[in-house]
């Protein structure tokens, strides 16, 4: 009876290799397209669409949904306002006049013009 001696093969079960697809980038010249994964800032959860996120002045990112409530909270967004993203990194806080028309009350120019521009570069390049 002898112990038989056990060939310890260090299997440990790492992932499998990823199996990744090579997508034909023709004029796409963008170095930074490489993780579409980012942490929102405000959550902590990750953003799965780029494009439903915003840029921090930091260069992070943030879910629009958590953004659009810090805004609505930072400026006491009430009831009878409404806060809308007007475009090129700009919120606003919209109040209804007597005449049922909207009026910005305060603009809020959430992300630079830098990050806005590298931001939106990038999210043209995720589009196909
Ligand atoms: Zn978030």
């Amino acid at each position: 009876m002898e112990g038989k001696k056990k060939k310890s093969k260090g299997k440990k079960g790492g992932a499998p290799a990823a199996e990744r697809q090579h997508m034909k980038m023709e004029e796409l010249a963008v170095p930074q397209v490489q993780e579409p994964l980012f942490t929102c800032a405000l959550c902590g959860k990750p953003i799965e669409y780029i494009a439903e996120a915003i840029s921090e002045p930091d260069g992070s990112y943030s879910h629009f949904d958590c953004v659009m409530d810090k805004i609505r909270r930072q400026e006491n967004v009430s009831e009878n306002e409404k806060l809308s993203y007007i475009g090129h990194g700009c919120f606003a806080v919209f109040t209804t006049g007597e005449d049922g028309k909207l009026a910005i009350r305060t603009r809020i120019q959430y992300e630079s013009k830098e990050t806005f521009e590298s931001a939106k570069k990038f999210v043209e390049s995720t589009k196909q």
